[in-house]
């Protein structure tokens, strides 16, 4: 069961367990560049992504937000580190969400003057402790980087926020290190009733930040842990958007998706099987159906294997047969089976 949480919203996305769980992702273009941020915004908005962060570096990159946010449908959160200034400038050009650690701007009145700005803009904070960032004296306290560490230093931001009676936060404590991340989640929706914001961070390439993003996410969303997600990819932004859509399509919180079944193919399959499934995938990638599809390679055990699909194919020589739950209902060239099926699944 989802852990419950104070909602709020980033705009006009809800975050918190009242909410479906959302998808982030942080553009890795200059800021400044005003044009190709946008671009890459418009295109992780179509691959699905709910909420968007940007880096704000400087004053020029500040300024940037406005332009940006007159062009793009999605909430914005400005990243900033340290500079209040820049927060201030932020919040002023009208974004949606502010990621800041309220114990690295300095003076009290410096954090005071952008949690007054926050609330009054109605802007979230999201504060984040990373494991290569935990301040030294938590570290000596825990004996190391751990959850204890990660979780307290988190805490003290949370109370510095809580001292000004500003209670739209959203945290996260993300290491690279799995086990850590979790138990570190474990640890602290325990502790408190803000949502939060869950990832691996510097999970690597596509491939090794796709398997250790889905262990860690996976693991804690099944404990009902988590409001919002990234997947951290050494990669295209757009990759993160695809992978976090797999994740809560496979644990069932996705409800606008296809679900491809595949067989892994044997020595029964007659058809190019694997380049079937590869070019239904690539297809049916932007169909926002609530949908099973199954790619079998035999008529032998495919349908039968694969009756919870709503719709399927299963392979026979140089032929295949287009199935629906389970029941076979017409037999296409091989060259055409995608193609039926994809006319097939538009009818649905
Ligand atoms: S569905 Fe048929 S071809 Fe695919 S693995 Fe099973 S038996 Fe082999």
């Amino acid at each position: 069961m989802r852990r419950k949480t104070k909602n709020f919203k980033y705009g006009d996305v809800g975050i918190g367990s009242d909410y479906p769980i959302t998808i982030q992702s942080m553009t890795n273009t200059d800021t400044r560049d005003v044009e190709s941020t946008v671009n890459q915004i418009k295109d992780l908005e179509k691959e699905g992504c709910n909420i968007v962060r940007v880096a704000v570096l400087d004053d020029t990159a500040a300024n940037a937000l406005k332009d940006i946010k007159k062009q793009i449908s999605i909430p914005i959160i400005a990243d900033i580190h340290f500079d209040y200034k820049l927060a201030l400038k932020s919040i002023e050009n009208n974004i949606d969400g502010l990621r800041i650690n309220p114990g690295n701007i300095g003076s009290h009145l410096k954090v005071k003057e952008v949690v007054k700005a926050c609330k009054e803009r109605d802007v979230p904070i999201r504060i984040g402790v990373n494991s290569g960032s935990v301040k030294k004296e938590f570290v000596e306290k825990y004996g190391g980087v751990n959850k204890d560490s990660m979780v307290y230093s988190a805490m003290e931001h949370v109370n510095i926020l809580e001292k000004l009676n500003y209670d739209k936060i959203i945290i996260s404590i993300k290491a690279s290190n799995v086990r850590l991340t979790i138990d570190s989640y474990r640890k602290i929706a325990k502790m408190v009733d803000y949502p939060l914001h869950i990832g691996i961070t510097e999970a690597g390439t596509p491939w090794r930040g796709t398997i250790k993003s889905s262990i860690g996410i996976g693991t804690l969303l099944l404990d009902g842990i988590g409001d919002t997600i990234r997947v951290s990819l050494t990669g295209d932004p757009l990759d993160e958007i695809r992978v976090g859509r797999q994740i809560l399509r496979s644990l069932d919180m996705l409800e606008d998706s296809v679900e491809i079944i595949s067989c892994p193919t044997c020595g029964r399959t007659q058809i190019d099987l694997i380049d079937l499934a590869k070019r239904a995938e690539n297809a049916l990638e932007n169909i926002r159906k609530p949908i099973k599809v199954a790619i079998m390679g035999c008529a032998v055990n495919g349908p039968g294997e694969a009756k919870e699909a709503d719709i399927g194919i299963a392979g026979g020589i140089g032929e295949g047969l287009i199935f629906k739950k389970g029941k076979i209902i017409r037999k296409v060239p091989e060259d055409k089976l995608l193609e039926e099926l994809i006319n097939e699944i538009e009818d649905l």
